[in-house]
């Protein structure tokens, strides 16, 4: 799950950053409301949490923009302004969730993957295909119900794949989805990541098939190899 982060305090969004990273999360760190604007339009994030006092002016002209624009991608509030006045303004211009500064990391996970998992979000908590499953708040894969082990892209790379299973996913979907600004990603990247994929489900006897379909995409279908 990509998460663009709008939040000024270097500290506080280094802080926030790592914290989301080990918790599985894909971060794009953004200062300002001009920026974080023009990364929203450029890559496709599953959720936003955003600052309300930025350099540039107030969060939450950023909220109502994205809602103006027909976004329904989850924002997450985090400010230090107290009172209710603040909360409601902020639920009213489309915020899902509010956390006030100072928060702990644990609360901002939860919170974030509570917003991820709510309908308007269109995500569900289990997702499965043939004899896969996958958790993806626990974020356990687990084949004819046993748990397999797999490095932190390989998951990211198969949930994009079994949310849109049996639909061709652009490699550049993929890879916009698996990567943040700052992460170095060569031509083949993908490629590379999609055979480890393949070779570890064929491991785990899993009945699902990779297809590539040259040139466009990939494709995950019901069904060994
Ligand atoms: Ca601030």
């Amino acid at each position: 799950m990509r998460v663009l982060l709008v939040e000024d305090n270097e500290r506080l969004a280094e802080f926030v950053a790592a914290g989301l990273r080990n918790a599985g999360f894909v971060v794009d760190t953004f200062t300002t409301l001009a920026d974080s604007d023009a990364a929203f339009e450029a890559a496709p994030y599953h959720a936003v949490i955003l600052d309300l006092g930025l350099p540039d002016g107030d969060g939450l002209h950023l909220l109502k923009s994205f809602r103006t624009r027909g976004s329904n991608c989850p924002v997450l509030v985090l400010t230090a302004r107290d009172g209710i006045t603040d909360r409601v303004t902020g639920l009213n211009a489309g915020a899902d969730d509010y956390l006030l500064k100072p928060f702990a990391m644990e609360e901002l996970v939860a919170r974030l993957r509570a917003i991820l998992r709510r309908p308007g979000a269109a995500l569900s908590v289990l997702l499965s295909l043939g004899n896969l499953s996958f958790d993806t708040i626990g974020r356990e894969v687990r084949v004819g119900g046993e748990l397999v082990a797999m490095p932190r892209r390989e998951v990211e790379m198969l949930e994009q794949l079994l949310r849109r299973a049996g639909k061709v996913v652009p490699k550049r979907s993929l890879e916009e989805g698996l990567y943040g600004f700052d992460d170095e990603v060569s031509s083949n990247t993908v490629e590379v990541l999609v055979s480890r994929l393949r070779k570890r489900l064929q491991q785990t006897s899993a009945k699902v098939t990779v297809h590539t379909l040259r040139g466009i995409g990939y494709m995950l279908v019901d069904g060994a190899p």
